[in-house]
């Protein structure tokens, strides 16, 4: 958006599926506002405490610096006046205070733009994307590819059994699916006997790559770790 005069500030939001480029797409827009000058300062959620790290990372290893926040009001606190254009990753993370920081920002005439899933492992909208969506003067939804059958793909599919909400995942847990390939019961169907199950905390590798697989935690875990040719 680029129509706005003077210091009207307005919200932005990027949403998806997993691997639809959301973080790239984000990263993209926040670099060209730092080549324009612009007073920028971009967020993310603390998922995993033992992970947090200074860097927003895509799966293609595009990475832009980042503060980690705990909750959405450190978001607005942590906010300089002279900020001109606020960035935040994996917004889904962040719950409905995201509304109301979100809100405060925009009002205070920044640009705030917001990526995240808008749908979860069971294809629901995912809070409070769905609300911010409905809030925000401009809206762009990517599709990822479907890793079946390469029509674009709207869902992330997990490809393990479990039915919390936020699972946050090692490499191969979630994937990209289009509407028919997408199959909510692999979440909900309990692993037969003997069969192990990813669980997304101590088994997850701390010197992973980032690959076409995964996930956020990954990435910043390939990245605390120092990982050869990555600083
Ligand atoms: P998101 O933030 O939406 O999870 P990223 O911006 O981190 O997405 O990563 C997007 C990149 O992921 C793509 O440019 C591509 O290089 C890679 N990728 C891996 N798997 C897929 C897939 N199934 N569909 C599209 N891109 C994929
Ligand atoms: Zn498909």
């Amino acid at each position: 958006m680029n129509f706005a005069k003077g210091s009207l500030g307005w919200i932005e939001v990027v949403c998806g599926p997993m691997f639809s480029g959301k973080s790239e797409e984000l990263i993209r827009r926040l670099r060209r506002a730092e080549i324009a000058r612009q007073r920028v300062q971009i967020f993310k959620p603390v998922i995993d405490q033992r992970y947090s790290d200074n860097h927003i990372v895509s799966h293609s290893e595009l990475r832009i610096r980042s503060e980690s926040v705990k909750d959405a009001s450190e978001v607005a606190a942590k906010v300089d006046l002279r900020t001109e254009v606020v960035g935040i990753d994996e917004a889904q993370f962040l719950g409905e205070p995201l509304l109301e920081a979100a809100t405060k920002l925009a009002n205070l005439g920044k640009r705030v733009i917001v990526a995240g899933l808008d749908t979860d492992f069971l294809g629901r909208p995912f809070e409070p994307m769905p609300r911010l969506l409905a809030m925000a003067e401009e809206i762009t939804k990517l599709l990822a590819i479907c890793v079946r059958c390469g029509n674009p793909a709207v869902h992330t599919q997990r490809l393990f059994a479990s039915e919390d909400l936020i699972v946050v995942g090692a490499e191969g847990m979630y994937e990209a699916r289009c509407r028919r390939c997408f199959d909510a019961q692999l979440a909900l169907q309990k692993p037969a006997e003997g069969e192990t199950v990813p669980t997304g905390d101590d088994n997850r590798r701390p010197a992973a790559r980032p690959t076409a697989s995964a996930t956020v935690a990954d990435k910043a875990a390939a990245q605390t770790a120092g990982e050869p040719g990555k600083s």
